[in-house]
Formats: structure tokens, sequence, C-alpha cells
């Protein structure tokens, strides 16, 4: 069992395997970075499968691949079949725009991926464009309507921003509902990276808007999630994920593994350890080592605190959110 310096489970691992991505979301990568990682600085899959492989022998139990955008990284349905063939009963799950869904669903589903999270921030093409800067809806769309049909189970993410797509909320609600599919609602969280115009809604104001149409019920979070959970009447269930409170940092269970190599403690803190010359050394317990030490001065909490101004200086695209 893998614990961390202010005792709690540390049993989810999140990985991304590229920065890269197809989408430039205005709070997230605007605007195409100077340069991108230099592929040969990356990990390859088969490095960040030995890693894993070891972490879930040390007690990881859920591997989520994110990025940047997972769907760019050729081999991802071999890379995720290897993590799947490790141990089965393993939790894996994957984060995407959903642009390519379409096209891979069904590799992955076959590849042993049981879950998925689609980012969706509005149903009106002009608004999809204007926060992606690409025509992207209907991409998306098909990719949420192929991932249902070959049975993968759906989530959806929306990051609702003021003046933007704060009109949708309900909207992407009801299109969530209506499919039987988790909706949950993210607070924006400030960065350095991200366009300074945007400003995100707090997750009282998105129950607000919620609340215009429906009464709800407040559930709680299951287990270590961040997602909050509330109920409408008729037992549709949908999440909130509001880091400004962050109320859910004490019981966090995640450690972040970027695709090139570095391990990062929580999406707030510029603080990470490399595993690459180890790894790439074939020395995996000297990398195991490298996770320990990054549990053992985990922070206990972020700082996005409602009151100031706090911004990450890290970009989202590089830990994968
Ligand atoms: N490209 C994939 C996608 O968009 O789903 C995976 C990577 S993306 C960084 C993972 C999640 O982080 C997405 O749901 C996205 O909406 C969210 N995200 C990115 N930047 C964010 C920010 N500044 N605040 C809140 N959520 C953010
Ligand atoms: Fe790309 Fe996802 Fe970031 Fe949008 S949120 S720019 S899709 S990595």
């Amino acid at each position: 069992m893998l614990i961390d310096g202010h005792n709690r489970v540390v049993n989810y691992l999140r990985v991304s395997v590229t920065e890269r991505c197809n989408f430039r979301c205005q709070y997230c990568m605007p605007d195409k970075p100077f340069s991108w990682v230099p592929k040969e600085n990356l990990l390859s899959l088969d490095e960040l499968f030995l890693f894993i492989k070891a972490a879930m022998d040390e007690g990881i139990t859920k591997v989520r691949i994110t990025g940047g955008e997972p769907l760019l990284r050729e081999g991802l349905d071999r890379f995720i079949s290897m993590i799947y063939n490790h141990n089965p009963e393993v939790d894996l799950a994957l984060t995407t725009n959903g642009y390519l869904l379409k096209q891979t669903a069904e590799k992955l589903k076959n590849a042993g991926l049981k879950r998925l999270n689609i980012s969706l921030d509005s149903l009106r093409p002009e608004v999809a464009q204007k926060i992606a800067q690409k025509d992207v809806l209907k991409d998306v769309l098909a990719g949420i309507e192929e991932a249902l049909r070959v049975g993968l189970k759906v989530k959806v993410n929306m990051v609702p921003l003021k003046g933007i797509n704060d009109d949708e909320i309900v909207d992407i609600l009801d299109f969530c509902k209506d499919r039987g599919i988790e909706v949950r609602f993210i607070e924006y969280m400030e960065n350095s990276v991200a366009n300074t115009t945007i400003k995100g809604l707090l997750g009282k104001e998105i129950l607000e808007k919620i609340k215009e149409k429906y009464m709800i019920r407040k559930v709680g979070r299951e287990g270590s999630s961040p997602s909050f959970s509330y109920l409408l009447e008729d037992g549709y269930k949908f999440g909130l994920i509001d880091p400004h409170k962050h109320d859910f940092c004490e019981t966090c269970n995640r450690i972040r593994l970027t695709a090139e190599g570095y391990l990062i403690p929580c999406l707030y803190f510029d603080e990470a350890m490399s595993i690459k010359e180890a790894v790439q050394a074939g020395d995996i317990p000297k990398a195991v080592e490298v996770l320990k030490t990054v549990l053992r001065d985990k922070p206990k909490e972020n700082r996005w605190r409602v009151e100031g101004n706090e911004t990450s200086s890290r970009a989202f695209y590089e830990t994968g959110g």
C-alpha cells in the first residue's frame, strides 16, 4: 500500500502520455506552446508501462490516461492492453476531448479500457469553437455516441466560463441526463498559461443555475473522488468539482506522471521528481523509491482559494488536469 506524508492512501495514478493537443482551449492551452517537448525526451510507452506496472504492484488500483490529448499518442491501444493484461481488475480510464473517438473508441474498448471522461463545454458549434479555437462540436458529439455504442462507461466534463458557456449548464446537464451519462462541472482553475480574460464560475454559482430548473439534493463525495455528487428529484446524479474549497484535499489519493517522466504530487505546486533516469537504466526499484519520496512530500492541500487570487504556474496540458 502507498501512503503519503499526511497518512492518505494513494491508489490512483494519472498518466499524461503527451502534452500535445489538437485543441487550443482558452482555459488550458490558448496558444501553441513556443516549443513542444522533443519526442526523444519522452518516455516510450513501454518505459511508462514498466513504471506503471511497478506502481500497480505497490498499491495503485486505478490508472487514468490523459494529456494533452491522449488519443494523439501513437500505440495507445497497445499501451492500454499492457496495463489491462498486467491486472484486468485495474480501474482503467481515459480523459479525452473526444475529437478522435469515433475512429478509436472500439479499439480502446477491445484493449481493456473501461471508462472515459469526455470534455464537452458547449452544445453550440460557435461557442465550442470559441472555447477550443477550432470547429470541434460535430466530431466530439460523434465521439460520444460511438463511445456509448461500443459500451464504454462515459462521463462528461464541463468547465463553465462566465459570459461564454455559463448559459448552457442546464443544457449540458439535460444532454447527459437524456443519455444516462453523468456530467461533472469543474470550476475553472486559474493558471498562468490560460487566457487572462476568462473567468470561471464558482461551484455555488453553477448550482444556482441548475436550481433555476431543478430541485437538487446533496449526496456527498464518493470515496476519495474530488467530485461532490448531487441528485435531481428523478434520481439523476451529477457531480461538481470545486477545488476553490479544497476540502477534497483531505482525501486526495492521486499522483501524476508526465510523458517526460516527472512525478507530480499536486496540480497546484511546481514540485516534481523525475523517474526517467531510473526507468531508462532499467532500475525500477529506484523509480519506486522516487515515487515514495514524492508521496512523503506531497502537499497537504492546493491553494485555489476563493478570496485570494491564487494562480498555478503549471499548464494543465502538461500535467493532465
Ligand atoms: N485533452 C483532454 C480533455 O480535454 O479532456 C485531456 C486533458 S485535459 C487537461 C483534462 C481535463 O482538464 C479536461 O476535462 C479539461 O476540461 C480540464 N481542464 C483543463 N484546464 C482546466 C482549468 N484551467 N480549469 C479546470 N479544468 C481544466
Ligand atoms: Fe487540449 Fe484538453 Fe487542454 Fe483542451 S483541455 S487544450 S483539449 S488538453
